[in-house]
């Protein structure tokens, strides 16, 4: 799979807060990858230093296979973002934006080919209109037409869906996903809403106070069918036996450390496979369920805004 994005150890500071702490991330070409965190967990702060707009302390970012430095921006070509909400001119129409900012990014895309991305974003039938009536959905897109403007491979998205209604999130969403699917882009998009990666995401990380905790593809992590149980044995040899004899399959079905034991399965409840060690000689300790994905997010989320 061919890498488009990735950071090696990147690192940013403000006084006493480090705000992005040794990240590692890869973002494979045409995915859509989902940038999952609470409020303050680091998500902003990585965008900004993946567009340049501030520069990491420690660590790499590469693009395309091509390090980013502070006069490497041509890179930044192949990027289209909206990291901070966009700033219109409210008395000009949506086509006059799209042309002046392309004016302004030195680029000059036909009529033709600024009609099509406003018909990509949903806005076709309002290419006319003062953008002074636009909702604020209505806006959004028309920040994912700029970011189009150029045609970039990669399209970063800081959070596209904060305030809006239902119904703007769920464009938004479409968007995002015939961006992936029908224009093959890739994009990374970020969010503090779980549901939200996991309805358009293909792979996700979640970061909590910069720091990476959480990282896979959404459709395994999300797998809750699929428990995932602690246990704490005396005897680790005998049951891993016990496992394979029940054709469990070691390091895919369960894993060993120590003396705790990490069994996934759909086929035995917690509670047999309690009473199979027990009446083969093995002392249970401790068993527990793994928190789910969700109820971990919740944990790291509680106390947020
Ligand atoms: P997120 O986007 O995930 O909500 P941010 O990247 O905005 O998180 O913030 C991460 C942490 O860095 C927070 O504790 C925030 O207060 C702090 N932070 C962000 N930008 C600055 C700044 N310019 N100066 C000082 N602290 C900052």
């Amino acid at each position: 799979m061919e890498i488009v994005l990735e950071t090696k150890s990147l690192t940013k500071k403000f006084k006493n807060i480090t705000a992005v702490d040794n990240l590692d991330l890869v973002v494979y070409k045409g995915e859509v990858f989902g940038f999952l965190g609470p409020n303050g967990a680091g998500k902003s702060t990585t965008i900004r230093m993946l567009t340049s707009l501030i520069y990491p302390d420690q660590g790499e970012i590469y693009l395309f296979n091509k390090k980013l430095t502070a006069n490497s921006k041509s890179i930044l070509r192949k990027v289209g973002a909206i990291v901070e909400s966009p700033d219109f001119y409210l008395y000009l129409t949506a086509f006059k934006n799209l042309e002046f900012l392309s004016q302004l990014y030195g680029i000059n895309p036909t009529r033709k080919q600024i009609m099509e991305i406003l018909d990509f974003v949903g806005l076709s039938n309002r290419w006319n209109s003062k953008v002074k009536t636009f909702s604020h959905g209505m806006k959004q897109r028309l920040g994912i037409a700029q970011a189009l403007l150029h045609d970039p491979d990669l399209i970063i998205l800081d959070e596209p869906t904060t305030g809006l209604d239902p119904q703007g999130m769920k464009e938004i969403r479409e968007l995002v996903i015939s961006l992936s699917k029908e224009k093959g882009k890739t994009v990374f998009i970020s969010s503090h809403l779980l549901y939200e990666v996991e309805l358009i995401a293909n792979r996700m990380i979640i970061i909590n106070r910069g720091k990476k905790v959480v990282e896979g593809y959404v459709k395994e992590l999300l797998n809750e069918e699929k428990a995932t149980y602690n246990f704490r044995l005396s005897n680790i040899e005998r049951a891993k036996n016990i496992l394979i004899s029940l054709n469990f399959e070691l390091n895919h079905d369960f894993e060993v450390n120590g003396n705790e034991m990490l069994i996934s399965t759909k086929r035995i409840s917690a509670s047999q496979l309690n009473k199979i060690f027990v009446e083969n000689g093995i002392e249970v300790f401790e068993f527990y369920r793994k928190r789910t994905l969700e109820e971990y997010f919740l944990e790291i989320t509680r106390g947020q805004k």
